[in-house]
Parts: C-alpha cells; structure tokens; sequence
C-alpha cells in the first residue's frame, strides 16, 4: 500500500501527452486542449476607440466650454474628419477615435443644442475612456500557450484573434469496462445477487465531463479467458482503460492476474485512501504509445473517488494539459470530522457559502463506500489527512466534484 502522493506521483509519471493533433472550427473546441500557442496576429484594441458614448475631443478643450460637434461616429465606421481645437466628434461605445482627439467627454457630462456643444463637468484626465490600441494585446503577444483547456472564454479569444479553427490534441480514448457476474444493464430485469451496471454510466460521463472520448466495452463476467479478451481489446483500441471492480483480494478478482498475463507491468496494487483502496496501475506498450491502464474498485463510490483524485490528473496529462492541478479549495467544516489512522480519507458531502465563507457539510445517510445514493448530493470531498481529526469549524480542504 503506498501513499497517496506516491501514487500521484506515479500517474503522472506513466501518463504520457498524446502525439496526435488535429484541427477543430471553433464551435467544436470546448474542452479540447491547443496542442500549439496561439500567437497574436493582431493589435487590441486593433485601434484607438471609446469606451463610452460621449465626444471625442482633444484634451486641450476638455475643461468647462463650448466646442463644435463636426462629425459623428458610430461603431464600425471609420473617421474621415480629424478634430481641431475647438471641435468634438459625437462618438458611441467602440467606435474609432477620430485623429486629433484623445479623450472622451461621457454624454452625461454635457449639454448639446444643435452643433453646440458645452461641457458640464470636465474630463477627469488625458485619455479617459478611450481604450487604445494594443492595451490588451500586442500582434506577436502570445495569447494562449500551449496546454490550455478551451473553455468560454479562450475560445473568444481565439475568434477575436481570426482563428477560425484551432490545432488540439485528439481527444483521448477512454475504453470503459465492468467486471462482474452481478451485473445486468439498467432497464434488464433483477434476479436475486444481481445489480445493475451503474460504473459504467459513471465513467462514461466522467470521460465527457473531462472532454475524452469513451469506448464502451461493456461488462466482463468474472471467468479468466473471458475477461483478458475484453482487457485485450480494451488495451488496443484506447489512450486509458478503466476497468471496475476485480482488483480487490476476493477468489474471484481477477483483474491483476490478466494484466500480468497480457504483459503489462504493474506499478501500483493499492493506496493508502479510504474509500478506494484496490486501485491497479499498469502500463502496456503498443506500438511505441503508451496505454495506462487503471483498474479501479468495483464499489460505484470508491470507483468515482479514484477517479477524482488520481485519474483525473492522469487524463489531463495525456490528454495535452500543461501542469494538470486537483481542483482544490479551502472551506470550514460544519461538524468535526474524524480521521482514519492508516489511510488519508474522503467524506461526501456540499461546500456552499455560508456567513461570507466556504462551509462544509457532509450529505445526510450512510457513509459507506457501497452507498452511490447520497454521493448524487454531494459537491465536494473533504480531506481527512491520516490520523488528523478536525473540529468543527476548523478550516479543511475539500475536493471539487462538480
Ligand atoms: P469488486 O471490486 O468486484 O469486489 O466489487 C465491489 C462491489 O462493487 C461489489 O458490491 C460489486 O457488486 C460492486 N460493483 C462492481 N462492479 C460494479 C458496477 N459496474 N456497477 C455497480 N456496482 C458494481
Ligand atoms: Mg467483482
């Protein structure tokens, strides 16, 4: 059994970033990974422009007076007149500054009869409310490095830059695979001992949660022959497999001995963590890629925390993520929390804000590692490192799972 940070430590060292790019249009890039750094082709602003509706004027004119209005610019036009002493252009939010002027007097702080314009309240500075060109970014300026994860706003980013499409990595194949005779699929009917399949929906939602690509293999019933097949053609066809349950100690686990068998070499058998003890690490090598295979625990809880905290940071790196992190956060906890002496713990429950801080409440019901139900409660683990209590309103870190 080796520690929580070892087995970290080794994930990461196994997993191994994807060689494979290909190019995406924007509206499929949610999620995907830039395989290269997006350099600037631009300026932004690209020019010179005002941040409010107002006038243009020249900072020499902008105190207490009268000035001409000669022109006016909405967004999208280009100036044709440049402003002299003495004139302001009319201007809207984002349109371009025309030459001469350099600072914008806001429409509240004038009064206007035809042409004639007089400045209520003077313009606070040189410069106010006009964004110049290059601020935000220069052309050349790298906007977006290599390794980040395409949300909302980097993909903005990206279409204001004139990326029309995008070069990522491919998406990571996860191959998903049950074992168990118990197991029927949702909507077959129960005979007794039996349960349903509930991993495998699961991890599927996890890997596009995480933005991979799952492969469905389905279950594998707890006979040797059988179920090295499966893990054959889950190894071929896959970056990652994620196999549930026959890694434990019982006559029937399995899962190990196929791996041994199929020439894998195994790395980690177990981890100090409750719940998710029997977690199986092993590598294979297939043509010249890497394929790490984790065989996770059969009880749908302790399946999904390993998944939480290792595998995920695992995914990240093969899937391109520079620097892949836990998303971890600090929070209070509501009710003393009672830690195990041999392995670093994980309790379900909600953090939500509280009296202006993070709270952590544990989910109503049972705590134990076979109880799925509650787990849909919850938001986030908390943290119980081993042997170390915490009191009631003492400050813990808790694991992100939404
Ligand atoms: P195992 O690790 O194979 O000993 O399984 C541990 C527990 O998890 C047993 O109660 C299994 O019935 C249950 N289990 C195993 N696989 C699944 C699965 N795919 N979905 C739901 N429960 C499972
Ligand atoms: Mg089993």
């Amino acid at each position: 059994m080796i520690s929580t940070d070892r087995a970290t430590a080794i994930i990461l060292e196994l997993s191994q970033t994807l060689t494979a790019t290909e190019t995406v249009p924007l509206h499929s890039a949610l999620h995907r990974v830039l395989a290269e750094s997006v350099v600037s082709k631009l300026d932004f602003p690209h020019w010179d422009n005002s941040a409010m509706d107002g006038y243009a004027v020249r900072w020499a004119d902008s105190g207490r007076g009268y000035l001409q209005v000669i022109s006016e610019i909405p967004a999208g036009v280009a100036p044709t007149q440049s402003i002299e002493a003495g004139q302001a252009a009319r201007i809207f939010t984002g349109a371009m500054l025309p030459a001469g002027a350099d600072t914008i007097i806001i429409q509240e702080n004038i009064q206007r009869v035809g042409d004639r314009l007089q400045i209520i309240k003077p313009a606070g500075a040189l410069g106010e409310f006009v964004r110049r060109r290059g601020d935000f970014a220069k052309a050349g300026d790298i906007l977006l490095a290599k390794g980040t994860r395409l949300l909302p706003a980097s993909i903005a980013v990206l279409a204001a830059a004139q990326y029309p499409q995008v070069q990522v990595y491919r998406k990571t194949r996860v191959a998903i695979l049950s074992t168990g005779n118990e197991l029927v699929q949702p909507g077959d009917s129960l005979a007794p001992g039996q349960i349903v399949d509930s991993n495998q929906y699961a991890l599927t939602a996890l890997i596009q949660q995480w933005g991979g690509e799952p492969i469905l293999l389905g279950n594998a019933p707890d006979n040797p022959a059988e179920l090295a097949a499966m893990m054959q053609q889950a190894i071929d066809s896959a970056d990652i497999v994620l196999s549930t349950g026959g890694v434990s100690v019982g006559d029937y686990d399995y899962v190990d001995r196929a791996l041994a068998e199929l020439g894998g070499e195994i790395h980690i058998t177990a981890v100090a963590v409750k719940p998710g003890k029997p977690l199986t690490v092993a590598t294979f090598n297939r043509n010249n890629r890497q394929v790490v295979y984790f065989g996770l625990p059969g009880n749908p809880v302790s399946a999904l925390v390993s998944c939480w905290r290792f595998i995920y940071l695992g995914f990240q790196q093969v899937a391109g993520v520079s620097s892949p992190q836990l998303p971890w956060t600090e929070a209070v906890t509501g009710v003393a929390l009672r830690a195990d002496g041999q392995r670093e713990s994980y309790l379900w429950g909600r953090v939500e804000i509280k009296n202006n801080r993070q709270e952590f409440m544990p989910v109503a019901g049972g705590h134990s590692s076979g109880n799925l139900i509650n787990l849909a409660q919850a938001n986030a683990l908390a943290l119980m490192p081993v042997g170390q209590n915490a009191a009631a309103n003492s400050v813990i870190q808790v694991l992100r799972i939404d």
